[in-house]
């Protein structure tokens, strides 16, 4: 866990471009966007996956949700939209095993996916 490079960003030994921080949570901006918004969320807390998660967590997940929703707010995407990502485990194309929704927006966005 204390190489986990999300747990580095939290504790502030790695740089990160952060738009949000509360006592639970912390987003920072994508070293390789996807999208001209793109922004990570991540709890302080580690967590690999969702399958890792404990009993309490998942109030942890609702901030998670909520703070990604309040920057989208802040971002003015209420109106036209984003898309929030979590991928699980390597199948789901999962690199960084510390659990996080990616935030995409400020393009146009297709479904599914290429
Ligand atoms: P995932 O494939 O869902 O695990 O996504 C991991 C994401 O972390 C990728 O979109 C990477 O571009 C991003 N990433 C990797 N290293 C960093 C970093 N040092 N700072 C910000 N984002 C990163
Ligand atoms: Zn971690």
């Amino acid at each position: 866990m204390e190489e986990c490079l999300f747990c580095r960003i939290v504790r502030k030994e790695v740089p990160a471009t952060i738009v949000y921080e509360d006592d639970a949570i912390l987003a920072f901006k994508d070293i390789n966007p996807v999208a001209p918004i793109h922004i990570l969320f991540i709890p302080k807390k580690h967590i690999s996956t969702f399958f890792a998660m404990e009993p309490g967590d998942e109030v942890l997940i609702g901030k998670l949700h909520q703070a990604a929703v309040q920057v989208a707010q802040e971002l003015g995407l209420a109106e036209k939209g984003f898309r929030l990502v979590a991928n699980c485990q390597r199948g789901g194309g999962q690199l960084i095993f510390h659990l996080h929704y990616h935030l995409i927006a400020g393009r146009p966005l297709l479904w599914p996916p290429g």
